[in-house]
């Protein structure tokens, strides 16, 4: 997410929009014909594999999906090797790795373009993007005053959307039990950055105000000591009754829950939890749709120029 200036996002983000006539299903495109997508997952994913998937498809391209387990990766092939051969047989890669840095270390092997799908507790841009697309479909983009709850040490989500809050001139607060705060290197960058950064521990000293409550799930299977992840277990929860105190708040979530949220939330109107799990679709097809036909072309350009 450090790689990318506000306008770039912009772009991106325009882009979506005008793609998501073709992620509903409701105009068909060719744009990606000929081109092929290698979702390589190292770890589990429902959203983000699946949404590659349908955001190549619903624009005409083809997909190969690569699942560790099934591959010579339990052979003890490493990932540079894999990468400079799948990268033979594509046009882009989406990883997913639990290595953080493992798709900025791919990129240097591979012939193609590497998009980060989530790099163990590092980042997951293409979330973030999708995140930002919801904050803007709500009105919430331009003035944004948002909670970012729960596991701030582990959740690479979080960590990626903090550096594009920055970007927006957010007024971020930081709210999470003491054990899982957000790195102190991010907050440094954040503060170089020029934002505008608030830390508690309780959600009820801001809830008054926020007008985004971005909550994420205390993520188990980063913790290396399983007795630290038993000591915050339940630490903080959303519940309806905290949402009525501000009407204006969205509840946003990268997904999947688990018991950060009650039951009684996803009914409410200011739930948009599904909604930017859809919001994925365009997002990824602007990605994609730009790595493929804007870059691909600008690059083979120049190339014949020479
Ligand atoms: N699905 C998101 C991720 O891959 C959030 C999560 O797992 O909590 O990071």
């Amino acid at each position: 997410m450090r790689e990318f200036t506000r306008d770039e996002i912009d772009y991106i983000l325009e882009k979506a929009a005008s793609l998501e006539i073709y992620a509903r299903g409701e105009r068909k495109s060719d744009m990606l014909a000929g081109r092929i997508l290698a979702n390589m997952f190292y770890e589990p994913s429902t959203r983000t594999r699946i949404s590659f998937e349908v955001a190549m498809k619903r624009l005409g391209g083809d997909v190969i999906n690569f699942s560790a387990e099934a591959s010579s990766a339990v052979k003890g092939e490493n990932l540079a090797d894999t990468i400079r051969v799948v990268s033979s047989y594509c046009d882009v890669i989406a990883l997913r790795h639990p290595k953080e840095g493992a798709s900025r270390m791919a990129s240097q092997f591979s012939s193609v373009p590497i998009i980060n799908a989530g790099d163990g507790a590092g980042h997951h841009p293409t979330q973030t993007l999708l995140d930002l697309y919801t904050m803007k479909k709500e009105g919430k983009l331009h003035d944004l005053r948002i909670a970012l709850v729960g596991d701030l040490k582990y959740a690479r989500t979080v960590h990626s959307l903090a550096y594009a809050l920055a970007l927006y001139n957010a007024s971020i607060f930081l709210v999470s039990p003491p054990s899982l705060r957000m790195p102190d290197e991010i907050k440094m960058d954040l503060m170089s950055a020029g934002a505008k950064i608030y830390e508690t521990e309780d959600i009820q000293d801001v809830i008054d105000d926020i007008n985004v409550l971005y909550v994420v799930r205390i993520q188990r299977e980063r913790f290396p000591d399983p007795a630290e992840y038993m000591r915050v277990i339940g630490s903080y929860r959303i519940t309806a009754e905290l949402l009525k105190r501000n009407e204006e708040v969205i509840v946003m979530h990268p997904l999947p829950k688990t018991d950060e949220v009650e039951k009684a939330v996803d009914s409410m109107k200011q739930a948009k939890f599904f909604e930017q799990a859809f919001y994925g679709v365009p997002v990824r097809m602007a990605v994609l749709s730009i790595l493929l036909a804007e870059w691909r072309k600008a690059t083979t350009q120049s190339d014949s120029s020479f």
